[in-house]
């Protein structure tokens, strides 16, 4: 079989499968290669996202919201659900189930497309070439006139907190806990934290996070994560800000954690400990001697804006360059790449990435926040509306959170859209639409909305950007 071909990919991730897709969709002849290996042992295309990471999660916080509202929500409609239980392994079979469909999906679509797949670990070599040490030991070397790097990322590890795969795990062992840990302690306050922290918690743990920073979700607007804290206080996630830990030690099949909470050292025991905090880019033995390809000083692949490394022809996609580590952001710059390979004008809007955090409630966003624009000095208006007004959210039983538009103050162009409640991952897309059509608080408060849909929330958010929402006192 030949070994040339136009386009290599490295990792078959989001970014680097929409890579390899899009191009062989362009007509270019294709090969992509992934280490990974599923539970099963066998190749697992999809990356983090689909293996370990948002399919897998987002199953078990659904599992384990069912639950939850079993417990918590059915009560009011007048349905009664004693005796809930809960069958860990059934729900992470579940889970297992949907990351092989998903997994083995990915496979079917580089079939229907004749992208090459190889089975093993790639290594960059000088002159676009890629050696590949395959699964069963044997190596294959591959040529492309293009060559994509689309590693990824793997979890930070703690010096004073080693992973072992049982008591002190990462994101791949919080997935697979085969029963709900008595007290779990969560190092890191950031999405993976709070989605894995808020699984267990649902299904009946005892969860202390641990936050080294003394303000929580600093990248997210300000009056946004306070209203999420009071409802992840409320349903009894310990959320300590500001304890920084500093030891974690394995005694008689517990953690037992030292934390200094800015008075003193505190300790903690804890039967499981999650440590997320924060990822690093999957650069280690990827790259041979001599292929010019530079790494910064966070281990990340140098690219430009257009995810060109500096060497002709040596592109740089996902997790393992700069910006978001998010799946979605990956998929754009996959696509852009292929179409800038393929001669055409491939583009990622950095400005219009969407966030979002699964927990209950969620959290999204787009664009600027407001002490973003404060520091940029940029002179704007808000414009709030709560979920306890519009009648959707009350019927549905989750009145909590707000939605907040932000918009110029001159030219009232939407700069930024910020949500917390109920459904607001797929709400925020109107604000991502808005923004890349340029669009205005006025254009948002003009376009008609169904009644009665969460989405009315934005509607009226947009009209008191000029004090005229129809349903509060403005
Ligand atoms: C628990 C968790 C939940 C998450 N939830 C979300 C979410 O809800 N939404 C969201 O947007 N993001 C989420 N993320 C982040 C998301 O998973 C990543 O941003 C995304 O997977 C990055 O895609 P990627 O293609 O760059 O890298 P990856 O998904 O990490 O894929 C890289 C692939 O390359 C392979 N590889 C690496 N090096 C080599 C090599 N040298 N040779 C061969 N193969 C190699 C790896 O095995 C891997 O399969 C989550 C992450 C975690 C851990």
């Amino acid at each position: 079989m030949s070994t040339e071909f136009d386009v290599v990919v490295i990792g078959a991730g989001p970014a680097g499968y929409h890579a390899a897709i899009r191009a062989a969709q362009l007509g270019l002849k294709t090969a992509c290669i992934d280490a990974a290996l599923g539970k099963d042992g066998q190749p697992a295309l999809g990356g983090t996202c689909l293996r370990v990471g948002c399919i897998p999660s987002k199953a078990l916080l659904d599992s384990s919201r069912q639950f939850w509202n079993m417990q918590h929500l059915f009560g009011e409609h007048g349905i009664s659900a004693d005796n809930a239980k809960i069958d860990v392994g059934t729900m992470v079979g579940r889970k297992d189930k949907i990351v092989k469909q998903f997994t083995g999906g990915i496979a079917a679509l580089f079939k229907a497309n004749k992208i090459t797949p190889y089975y093993g670990f790639g290594q960059l070599q000088p002159g676009k070439r890629v050696s590949v040490k395959q699964h069963d030991g044997s190596m294959v070397e591959l040529t492309g006139k293009h060559i994509v790097i689309a590693a990824g990322s793997d979890s930070i590890e703690l010096p004073f907190a080693k992973f072992d795969g049982k008591h002190i795990v990462d994101n791949v062992g919080a997935l697979d806990f085969t029963a709900v840990p008595k007290r779990l302690g969560v190092i890191g306050a950031g999405v993976i934290g709070l989605e894995l922290g808020s699984v267990w918690k649902r299904l009946g743990a005892e969860v202390t996070i641990l936050e080294a920073l003394p303000d929580f979700l600093g990248a997210a607007d300000a009056e946004v994560a306070r209203a999420a804290l009071k409802e992840f206080k409320k349903q009894g996630l310990d959320i300590k800000l500001g304890a920084k830990v500093s030891k974690a030690e394995i005694k008689n099949g517990e953690v037992h954690l030292t934390y200094n909470d800015g008075k003193a050292d505190q300790n903690l025991i804890v039967d499981k400990l999650l440590v997320a905090v924060g990822r690093k880019a999957a650069s280690k033995g990827l790259l041979a001697e001599g292929t010019g390809v530079k790494l910064n000083e966070r281990g990340q692949i140098e690219v430009d804006e257009h995810c060109r490394t500096g060497v002709d022809g040596i592109w740089a996609v996902g997790d393992c360059v700069r910006g978001p580590m998010l799946a979605h952001k990956g998929f754009e710059e996959g696509i852009a790449v292929a179409e800038l390979i393929a001669g055409l004008p491939g583009h990622v809007n950095f400005d219009t990435i969407p966030w979002v955090i699964y927990t209950e409630p969620e959290i999204a966003w787009v664009g600027k926040t407001e002490q973003q624009l404060k520091a940029e000095g940029i002179e704007y208006k808000t414009g709030s509306f709560p979920f306890a007004a519009v009648g959707r959210a009350v019927a549905m039983g989750e009145p909590a959170g707000f939605v907040k538009v932000i918009a110029h103050a001159e030219t009232d162009r939407v700069l930024g859209m910020h949500l917390v409640g109920v459904g607001v991952s797929e709400l925020v897309h109107e604000g991502v639409l808005t923004m890349e059509f340029h669009g205005s608080a006025e254009d948002l408060a003009r376009i008609c909305h169904a009644h009665p849909t969460l989405s009315e929330a934005i509607h009226d958010a947009a009209m008191a950007v000029d004090k005229r929402a129809i349903h509060k006192v403005n």
